[in-house]
């Protein structure tokens, strides 16, 4: 149901009576990308699902769980405040969702609710793909330890990293997000990023419109010629300490990818369709210049 004919613009025709709805639920959201890279998606395979956004107040997120049941909606997104709330109110977890008691979206499985959690998942699919190669056997420095570096701690280990250090400002936090990738994770120092294949920025510095947007998460004189430096940041879609790792000669991978591969997990579980990750890219990329 795509109208028009650029593939630039992935207008979505009007809903109909077949129609079916897919959406998130975060406080605040009007903001969110997933509307605009699941409804490029829909446009570009022209299936017949829409993507909405709903500002579901804090506390609120099993409410809108049974509103999915009532509603039969598609499929379900899950935001800040939610993630947690969601992981509670679902019929059954993933094995990743039930580690990290978070839950970036729901789908159905025969009358059921699943929940699930594909940040870290997301975030290595985009990793590998940006430099066409396995993460498994390397040796990768997260620094933060919030709810997203979490997710890709786990995901690293388990998709065979070597070694996962954890570097953050509030050392309890570090600590348990090590525990995540078991015998590999190890809470490191700051400096230890010198001895990193994959160095990944997974907090928030960086991040335009906030006082931390011109502060550099990892001092670019330890990085060096041949790392990969991932960012989680997107917003802008070049942050500084990209442009710096870039000046040393690392190879540099910026945050556009993780959101569009988590949104394209989703998307395959809801629709039973290979997620069309070039439309998705364009889309988000789009709107990211935009904002
Ligand atoms: P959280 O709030 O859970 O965690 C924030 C992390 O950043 C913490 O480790 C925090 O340290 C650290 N931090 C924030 N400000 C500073 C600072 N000034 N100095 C030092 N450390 C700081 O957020 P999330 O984990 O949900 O998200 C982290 C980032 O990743 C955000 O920018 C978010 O937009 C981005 N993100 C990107 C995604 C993508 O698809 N590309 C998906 C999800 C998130 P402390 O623990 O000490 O407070």
């Amino acid at each position: 149901s795509v109208v028009g004919s650029s593939p630039r613009t992935h207008l979505v025709a009007a809903p109909t009576g077949t129609t079916r709805v897919a959406a998130v639920i975060g406080s605040p959201v009007r903001h969110s990308l997933s509307p605009v890279i699941h409804n490029a998606a829909f446009g570009a395979l022209d299936i017949d699902w829409t993507y909405l956004a709903f500002d579901v107040a804090a506390g609120d997120a099993a409410d809108a769980l049974d509103a999915m049941r009532t509603l039969r909606l598609g499929g379900l997104s899950v935001t800040m405040p939610h993630k947690a709330d969601a992981a509670a109110a679902v019929d059954r977890l993933t094995p990743e969702a039930s580690s990290l008691g978070a839950v970036n979206f729901v789908s159905w499985d025969r009358g059921e609710l699943v929940g699930h959690n594909t940040d870290g998942r997301g975030f290595v699919d985009s990793l590998e793909a940006s430099i066409g190669a396995a993460v498994a056997g390397r040796h990768c420095h997260v620094v933060g330890a919030g709810g997203a570096a979490r997710a890709i701690v786990l995901a690293l280990a388990e998709a065979g990293a070597d070694q996962v250090v954890v570097v953050n400002r509030s050392r309890a936090k570090a600590e348990v997000a090590a525990a995540l990738a078991g015998g590999k994770g190890r809470v490191g120092r700051p400096i230890d990023v010198k001895e990193a294949d994959v160095v990944i920025n997974a907090t928030s510095m960086g991040m335009a419109g906030t006082s931390a947007a011109h502060v550099l998460p990892v001092e670019p004189s330890l990085l060096r010629e041949g790392q990969v430096l991932a960012e989680l940041v997107y917003h802008p879609l070049r942050t500084p300490l990209m442009d710096a790792a870039a000046d040393i000669g690392a190879t540099v991978v910026g945050g556009v990818g993780m959101l569009v591969h988590q949104a394209a997990r989703q998307f395959e579980l809801w629709t039973g369709e290979a997620a069309p990750l070039d439309a998705m890219h364009e889309a988000a990329n789009e709107a990211i210049a935009r904002a």
